[in-house]
This record gives C-alpha cells, sequence and structure tokens, in this order.
C-alpha cells in the first residue's frame, strides 16, 4: 500500500529530480563525514550530528497526518517506555500535525526482528557484547521511508543510568524519532547524541518542526515497497566499527536509489 514506482515520482518534475541530485550529494557527502569522524580522524559523531533532519527522510503519505504503526515484539517491562515514546512522538508542540505513531501487535518475534513493509517492528532481545546499545533503521526509496526496525540490546540495560527507567525511555524516545526520520542533534531533546542513557526522556519543540517541514508536503501517491528489497539487504545491520560513544547514523546506497539507514546508540 505504500507502493508505485520510480516513474510516477518521474512526473513530480524537474524541481524533484534537483532535489534528488542534491539528496545524492548529500549522501556522498555525510558517508565521507561518517568515514572521516569515526575512522580517520577519530572525532566522534559531532560531524555527522550537524546534519540532522538533513535529508528530510520520511514516510510517504497522501494526506497529513499519516499515521506510523509500531509493532510490539517487545518483553513486558518494555511496553509502557513504548507507550510513552509514542505518545511523545504523536504531540505536537505547536507545530503542524503532520504524523502519529500508534502502537500496534509485533509481526517478527523479538530476537530476529525482521523488517516488514510499511511498518515498523520494535524488539528487545540480548544480542551479546554487541557495543550497541540500540539501533534504529530504516530502509528508504529516495527519501521516501518504507519500513523501519528498533532493536534494543538488553545486555546493556542490567546496569548503571540505563537501568533506570529515564534511561530506557531516553533510548526508545531517540529510536522513535530516527524511525521518523530524524537525526542527532545536541540540544536538549531524546535526539540528543550524548553517551546512551540521556536525561533527555523526550522530544522538544524542535523536533516537531523538523518533522513539520519533512512532512509539509503531500506524495500524489504513495511510494515504494519492500519487494525493492532483496532478503540480504533487508537484514538489520550489525554495526561492527569500533564504538566511540554517542551515536551515529550510517547510511548505506544500496542501488536504485534505495538507502538503509542505521542510526546507533553506543554502549557508554
Ligand atoms: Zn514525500
Ligand atoms: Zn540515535
Amino acid at each position: 500500500m505504500w507502493g508505485a514506482s520510480a516513474d510516477d515520482e518521474e512526473k513530480r518534475g524537474a524541481m524533484t529530480r534537483l532535489e534528488r541530485e542534491l539528496t545524492m550529494r548529500v549522501f556522498s557527502m555525510n558517508r565521507v563525514l561518517i568515514l572521516a569522524s569515526v575512522i580517520v580522524l577519530g572525532l566522534g559523531p559531532d560531524l555527522v550530528a550537524a546534519s540532522h533532519d538533513l535529508h528530510g527522510f520520511h514516510w510517504p503519505h497522501g494526506r497529513n497526518p499519516t499515521t506510523v504503526r509500531l509493532g510490539n515484539n517487545l518483553s513486558g517491562a518494555w511496553h509502557g517506555i513504548l507507550a510513552t515514546a509514542s505518545a511523545d512522538w504523536s504531540a505536537d508542540r505547536g507545530y503542524p500535525d503532520v504524523v502519529n505513531t500508534t502502537v500496534v501487535a509485533g509481526r517478527s518475534g523479538s530476537g530476529q526482528c525482521r523488517a516488514m513493509a510499511g511498518r515498523v517492528e520494535v524488539c528487545n532481545a540480548d544480542y551479546g557484547a554487541t557495543g550497541w546499545v540500540g539501533l534504529a533503521t530504516v530502509w528508504t526509496q529516495g527519501k521516501h521511508i518504507t519500513q523501519g526496525v528498533v532493536q534494543i540490546n538488553d545486555g546493556y540495560f542490567q546496569t548503571g543510568d540505563l537501568a533506570l527507567p529515564t534511561g530506557k525511555q531516553s533510548v526508545m524516545c531517540q529510536e522513535v524519532g530516527h524511525i521518523l526520520g530524524l537525526n542527532h542533534i545536541q540540544s536538549q531533546t531524546c535526539m540528543n547524541n550524548s553517551a546512551a542513557g540521556s536525561a533527555f526522556v523526550s522530544p522538544y519543540p524542535h523536533d516537531n518542526e523538523q518533522l513539520a517541514r519533512s512532512y509539509g508536503h503531500k506524495d500524489s501517491k504513495k511510494v515504494a515497497s519492500a519487494s525493492a528489497f532483496s532478503a540480504d539487504e533487508l537484514a538489520p545491520p550489525n554495526p561492527t566499527f569500533d564504538a566511540l560513544g554517542g551515536a551515529t547514523r550510517l547510511v548505506e546506497n544500496l542501488g536504485g536509489n534505495r538507502y538503509r539507514v542505521t542510526h546507533v546508540i553506543w554502549a557508554p
């Protein structure tokens, strides 16, 4: 139901093509920034954080507000946390009501957390000593998000700040924000790129301002379908590069104007 072809998008005119070209350029740039900051210069995620909302990733929508379904595959302790995050991201904070979230029954099972077309699967499991506390992954056709997965690594939530309700809430809040298309930002919001378990447990008005911008247009048709992705591409990634603390966005070009965007919260 989210699907349409690249042909449909072509009809949207020269402005769209220009926008896409710019997007491609920004993708390449972002990739360079990530490589430079994480691998070469060791500067951490700050350069990446500067690009908050740069891409304007969004769920395709024929009208506003649109509703993004969050499939609950979580164990009991996380149910209230997800419900609060969903309500937090559905509040408007003085900006236009462009996108809301709703919690629905999960379909993927907790561990594997397989992506499902047109919706989000939210999972928790002890994924082992991965170095990451949480992953939020979206698959996109151009700027349009076609599906998403949130994975919470329970192994890291037993001690310290992450064992506190605020630690859990800050992580889940950030993951849902990513699912709606937002990047990290250095400010007083759960999208903050500080270490896992920050004191910021909810969005702030600027997040809604960004969403209003990304979702401000109407898409003429629902676009992009999961069948555009191979089974291998649909596997949630497991980032193996060194943990630096804080948070990282990784953009992988899958070809054909398709991207997998992974947001990592590193273990403290
Ligand atoms: Zn759109
Ligand atoms: Zn993040």
